[in-house]
């Protein structure tokens, strides 16, 4: 099992299948995924995959086969991930202002699903009453997360119920006989301060006693992966060693056995993929040496969406002198991957990558520009494996109707 990708192998792969192309290495994901269970032994934790981040079903496949669960975003994702062999009681659908219909469909699959409105959640009682354990998203009021954009529990976030709202959800659980069998809350992504989570398990505990049928408590996702260089994650063994000491004075305080649920998304993928681009076009003008590469925002968004950072490495030239560059894309908009970063020396035809790019790269990529999708290639216990084809050009008609 080999956790790192050389760069002689990136290069390989760039000569095979052409750049732009991602790839992963499904050996990381099981490693960060034994990390999980490592930290947690002991503890009654579920881990569900957000596949939000990367739904290649290959991926999805390879996840299932570690053991691990999977949260979905959508109904197509939870279809997703039945096709991958997911049995429903191990499918968590955490909704977000959906048409009731979906949720219908998810009880049609059989799998867990969370409830974010009060709206979905009447509908829901008097479709089902007692009849379906049902899970609710709640909005704690904590701001966590790298920045604005990934934070979800703050006050102003559109996302679960808000705790100010709580006796009109137990006016609807006590009309219609809610099952309530979860309490969900997501506060955000990259969150490094496990008091975070801490915060969001002191809500839990007050809210439990109100809630008799509860089985799971959600954490959600969020934890920190590192970046940049220097930078540390989440320190999962402590987050495992606190939500263990508060599940143990929980479960003797009420007398139940919790589980505790978590869905973490950029823990299990980030570090798996790195995403290889060729230098088109070196120019300069005052203000800075821009990189022209064969990719842009519609292949990897982060940097342009939430000012993300990625570390960039030229593995043409890993001994070249350091010069500082702009890193743009061809995009026709501003396309900056980054600015003023110090990397060796880069020449036209030179492959640039981008590490960390497993979670939410090709996942939000588009046809933008009418330009192509990149492939995805999976290497898993020395097999290198083409899991998507670049598009061609017909797929970018595929779904026109031409009406001349
Ligand atoms: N769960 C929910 C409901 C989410 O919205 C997200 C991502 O935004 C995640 C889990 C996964 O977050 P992350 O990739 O930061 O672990």
């Amino acid at each position: 099992m080999s956790l790192t990708i050389s760069n002689n192998q990136l290069t390989a792969l760039a000569a095979n299948f052409g750049t732009p192309l991602y790839v992963y290495n499904a050996d990381k994901i099981t490693d960060q995924y034994q990390l999980l269970q490592h930290a947690f032994k002991g503890v009654n934790a579920k881990f569900f995959f957000a596949c939000k981040s990367l739904t290649n079903i290959n991926i999805l496949k390879h996840i299932r086969s570690l053991g691990c669960n999977i949260d979905c975003s959508s109904i197509n994702e939870a279809k997703l991930a039945v096709l991958a062999g997911f049995n429903p009681s191990n499918i968590l659908y955490t909704s977000n202002g959906i048409a009731f219909e979906e949720i219908e469909e998810a009880v049609g699959l059989g799998i867990n699903v969370n409830i974010d409105s009060l709206s979905n959640l009447e509908k829901f009682g008097k479709k089902y009453g007692h009849g379906y354990p049902v899970g609710i998203r709640l909005l704690p009021n904590i701001m966590a997360g790298g920045n604005l954009k990934i934070s979800t529990g703050h006050d102003k976030s559109k996302f679960g119920i808000p705790l100010e709202q709580l006796d009109s959800i137990l006016n609807l659980v006590k009309q219609y006989q809610i099952n309530i069998a979860g309490l969900h809350v997501h506060t955000g992504s990259e969150i490094k301060d496990v008091a975070v989570f801490m915060q969001v398990a002191d809500i839990f505990f007050e809210l439990v006693p109100l809630f008799p049928e509860l089985v799971f408590l959600d954490l959600g996702g969020g934890f920190k992966v590192p970046y940049k260089e220097n930078e540390t994650g989440t320190d999962i063994a402590l987050l495992a060693e606190k939500v263990q000491a508060a599940l143990i004075r929980l479960n003797e305080q009420y007398g139940r056995n919790f589980q505790v649920w978590f869905e973490p998304g950029k823990y299990l993928v980030s570090e798996s993929g790195s995403f290889i681009t060729t230098v088109n076009v070196i120019k300069k003008n005052k203000a800075a040496i821009f990189v022209g590469v064969n990719s842009g925002f519609n292949h990897l968004i982060r940097p342009m969406f939430y000012d993300a950072y990625h570390k960039i490495d030229n593995i043409s030239n890993p001994e070249g002198p350091i010069q500082h560059y702009a890193v743009v894309g061809n995009i026709c908009e501003t396309d900056t991957f980054a600015w003023d970063r110090p990397l060796n020396e880069v020449r036209e035809g030179d492959l640039l990558v981008f590490n960390n790019a497993g979670a939410y790269g090709f996942e939000m990529g588009s046809n933008y520009n009418s330009r192509f999708l990149p492939a995805q290639v999976m290497l898993k216990e020395g097999q290198v494996h083409l899991i998507r084809k670049r598009d061609v050009f017909e797929d970018l008609l595929r779904n026109q109707i031409n009406i001349d």
